[in-house]
């Protein structure tokens, strides 16, 4: 007969166990604790780290980006927008910054609507979560890996018969030390696989697969983009290694529609390149290729300046008018640094000496150069996940599964992605508020 282990703590089932202490849980079991006022409700967080909060050590280059001055559901992409629309407004930025400044954080805005901790320290933050989960007397079980999750049984069912130890009416936690902790409703919140090092590698994804949820299929996010090397334009994308520029990147199919567009800021990199823009067009790209593989997607870089070739096109024939002489690689440092003026301007001297073709060449590559975007750079240097539990499966006024009563799931777990800027956090702290206030009112 399997018994529970002798531990005290799992002597009698916890009211709550919540899995994973990332920001998700963290916020999660904070807002169930609250919830509990003053009642005696045995909560118990889990993390298989022996220190969580690796990643919001990490987050903000180390200063932790906790949200956005303003958040919509336009930011996010995956589940349906109309979902995301009701998890945001029940815990909304302006909910973010007041629940902080309760927790004895205090934040500002930057100029790109970015909100930081005054420290600019990111363990601010990360301290403040725990301090606030220990006064609330939430058990912590760091160091403690999920391997396996059993649902509550109906009682007439085989194992209710061969396990009498075990009450039918629980959730059942294994941990990889053999040990099983009881608990009448769980809250799963074991990120996604954006940095697998920090313990969020897929296995909790793959605990809900088993018990029933679909699993959109999961590509890194936020990601930087590899560039083929030596290839066109030029084969010389590394001579602008360390360059940061604005530009207007869109993703296009084989017969040039456009799939998706956006603009900001890039950053040539030794491997190829990085910053806002090739981060948050990095879902697409990835997206677009496992949805349809046989399609040739390419993204393109442009000036953004220009929406399309025939704006560039008529910025090139009134350059021409004013100074027909001028040389193009001159001309273009007017939008360019010179480095990636000398590229583009490459085989071109002046604009008085081109034909109508040839200038509507150079009009293409002021707005859709091709990158040789060759591959991501992977989970490791991930920031976020695309793909997850499917958010139709979700009940989002309280993060409960639909299949599974009494389990909820918050955070990067889910099938919705944030682009860069706190939007990550934002839905890490409005979902495991949901999911921790739920768990405990029910
Ligand atoms: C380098 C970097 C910088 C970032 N910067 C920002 C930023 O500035 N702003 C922003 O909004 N977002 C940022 N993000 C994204 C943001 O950090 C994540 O989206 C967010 O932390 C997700 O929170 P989560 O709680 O859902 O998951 P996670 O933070 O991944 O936490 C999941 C937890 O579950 C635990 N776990 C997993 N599996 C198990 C298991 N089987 N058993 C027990 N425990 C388990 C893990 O150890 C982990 O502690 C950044 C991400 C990275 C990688």
């Amino acid at each position: 007969m399997t018994t529970l282990s002798s531990s005290p703590s799992s002597t009698s089932p916890a009211d709550l166990v919540i899995i994973g202490a990332g920001a998700a849980g963290m916020a999660a079991a904070i807002f169930a604790g609250e919830a509990a006022a003053g009642r005696p409700v045995r909560i118990i967080l889990i993390d298989g780290a022996a220190k969580p909060g690796a990643k919001i050590l990490l987050s903000g280059g180390g200063r932790c980006n906790v949200t956005h001055d303003r958040v919509t559901p336009d930011d996010y992409f995956g589940g349906p927008r109309p979902l995301i629309r009701n998890v945001l407004a029940a815990f909304n930025e302006r909910a973010t910054v007041d629940w902080m400044r309760r927790l004895g954080v205090e934040l500002t805005v930057e100029p790109t609507g970015k909100l930081f901790p005054v420290t600019d320290n990111a363990k601010t933050v990360l301290d403040a979560l725990q301090r606030r989960i220990a006064e609330l007397g939430i058990t912590t079980r760091y160091g403690s890996r999920v391997t396996k999750i059993e649902c509550p049984q109906p009682k007439h069912s085989a194992l209710s018969t061969q396990d009498s130890a075990l009450s039918t009416q629980d959730f059942v936690v294994h941990l990889l030390s053999g040990e099983r902790l009881a608990a009448r409703r769980l809250i799963v919140a074991c990120g996604g696989r954006s940095l697998p090092k920090s313990g969020s590698d897929g296995v909790g994804l793959e605990l809900l697969r088993e018990l029933g949820h679909t699993i959109v299929p999961t590509t890194p996010a936020l990601v930087p983009l590899v560039l083929k090397p030596n290839r066109q334009p030029g084969g010389r994308f590394e001579e602008l290694t360390g360059l940061t520029l604005d530009v207007r990147l869109g993703l296009y199919d084989s017969a040039g529609r456009r799939k998706f567009e956006l603009v900001g800021s890039m950053l040539f990199t030794h491997f190829g390149v990085s910053g806002p823009a090739p981060m948050n067009l990095s879902r697409h790209w990835l997206r677009a290729r496992l949805e349809s593989p046989a399609e040739t997607w390419t993204v393109c870089m442009g000036h953004p300046r220009f929406n399309n070739p025939e704006e560039a096109d008529a910025w090139l024939r009134a350059a021409a008018a004013r100074s027909p002489r001028r040389p193009v690689a001159h001309l273009f440092t007017e939008l360019f640094p010179e480095r990636l003026a000398r590229i583009l301007a490459t085989g071109t001297d002046r604009l008085i000496d081109m034909d109508r073709g040839e200038r509507l060449e150079l009009a293409r590559a002021l707005t859709r150069l091709p990158l040789p975007v060759e591959s991501d750079r992977g989970w490791a240097y991930a920031e976020t996940t695309a793909g997850g539990v499917s958010l139709r499966e979700i009940d989002v006024r309280t993060m409960e599964s639909r299949l599974v009563p009494g389990l909820h799931i918050c955070g990067e777990m889910l099938d919705v992605d944030g682009i860069i800027g706190g939007y990550s956090f934002q839905w890490a702290w409005s979902t495991g508020h949901l999911a921790g206030r739920a768990a405990v009112k029910a």
